[in-house]
């Protein structure tokens, strides 16, 4: 690239906001697969959506190569920058631009981190559904580029589920509008089809989500098993026995660890495996849900079987899960992510196989 495009894009931002020195490009270099590493040329970090336009414009023009960035959690090197290109960091469009509690929704700008979403609902009795790991820090375009889901995901689907709409700059330098406050519109699901462009089509300018009512009331079971298969098994029956829990998850003997070293979660002694189970919704239809759901989990041979008795119990199980992937880092400075899909009856079996497989190759 020729110096001058790089002092016109200078020329968009004040000088603090455009980074081109090697110590400012160092925390820019990758996203949460550090394996992978690059240099960019420069770092934009635009305000406001005029901001980022003139910014993708003047990329074209220049025939320039850029990356949008959140909060750079993704694992997969979605935030990675292109050699010889620039990276716009979306940080600081961070504002709720409209919550109306009415039509249930929130109008944001791309930088607002997931969580802030959910503390901006609760007074009005509302919560923002997708609830990736990282919700604490990862921001919403993040997340609408990646579909992110997370543990209540189950019940309530992933992110595509919860976009209404979107107005978004497309590489092209054309912006454009798509949905809007309404859950149902006319012609082809636009926002379906950028939500999970990982950040190919274009950067997100304003995204309406959908809000949820908080749900009534929960109820929290945490079992421990012997085995990892066994674990698995218990979360075939659940689902087979037709019952919705908000949310199932597995920690294995890794996870578990992670989590007592990280935030001393206290986890049924001996156990291999814990459950977590949580039903949520009406009050009366929890009540009637929790005597099928201990009774599948007490046939499934759990060494102990804990529901939560209280919140902050309930806040104390989902504070070691959710701390457990990240805090795998305090067991080895390397780890790799992979997603997998497994028919559900057959979980016990395919985790009792890696369980083997790992032992067999000596890797944790
Ligand atoms: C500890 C930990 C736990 C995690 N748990 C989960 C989980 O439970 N579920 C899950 O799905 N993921 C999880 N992730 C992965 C990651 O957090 C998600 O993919 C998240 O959506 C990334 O958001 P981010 O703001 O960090 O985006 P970044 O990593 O900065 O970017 C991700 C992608 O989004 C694009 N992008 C960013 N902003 C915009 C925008 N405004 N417009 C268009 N594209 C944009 C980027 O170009 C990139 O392709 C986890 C990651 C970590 C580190």
């Amino acid at each position: 690239m020729t110096g001058s495009a790089l002092n016109r894009l200078a020329a968009l931002l004040p000088q603090e906001r455009f980074l081109a020195r090697p110590e400012q490009l160092a925390a820019y270099e990758s996203d949460g697969l550090t394996v992978f590493r690059a240099t960019p040329l420069a770092v934009a970090i635009p305000e406001t959506a005029e901001e980022v336009i003139a910014l993708v414009r003047l990329c074209r023009e220049e025939r320039l190569p850029f990356v949008a960035r959140g909060s750079g959690t993704s694992l997969s090197g979605g935030s990675l920058p292109v050699e010889e290109g620039i990276v716009i960091a979306m940080n600081r469009l961070n504002h709720i631009l409209r919550l109306d509690p009415a039509l249930r929704i929130a109008v944001v700008e791309p930088g607002v981190v997931n969580t802030q979403v959910t503390l901006a609902a609760a007074p009005h009795g509302l919560h923002y559904a997708p609830d990736p790991s990282s919700q604490t820090i990862c921001t919403i375009g993040g997340n609408v580029a990646f579909n992110a889901g997370g543990a209540h995901c189950l019940k309530y689907g992933m992110t595509s589920n919860h976009v209404l709409g979107i107005k978004a700059v497309l590489a092209t330098g054309e912006v454009v509008e798509w949905g809007g406050a309404s859950r149902e519109n006319v012609g082809p699901d636009w926002c379906g089809l950028f939500t999970g462009n990982e950040g190919l089509f274009g950067i997100a300018l304003e995204i309406t989500l959908q809000l949820l009512h908080k749900p009534e009331c929960f109820h929290t079971v945490l079992a421990g098993y012997r085995t990892l298969e066994q674990a698995g098994d218990a979360v075939s029956a659940i689902v087979a026995s037709g019952l919705l829990p908000g949310a199932i998850e597995i920690m294995d003997a890794l996870a578990l660890e992670a989590a007592v070293a990280a935030v001393h979660a206290d986890y049924p002694p001996g156990a291999e495996a814990v459950l977590i189970v949580e039903l949520e919704g009406p009050r009366e239809v929890v009540a009637a849900d929790r005597s099928r759901l201990d009774a599948i989990v007490a046939a499934s041979h759990p060494i102990e079987m804990r529901p939560a008795r209280d919140a902050e119990e309930r806040a104390a199980i989902w504070k070691g899960r959710k701390c457990a992937f990240s805090a795998v880092g305090r067991l080895s400075p390397d780890f790799i992510v992979q997603d997998g899909v497994v028919p559900r009856r057959r979980l016990g079996e395919a985790l009792r196989r890696i369980s083997e497989m790992a032992r067999e190759a000596n890797v944790r």
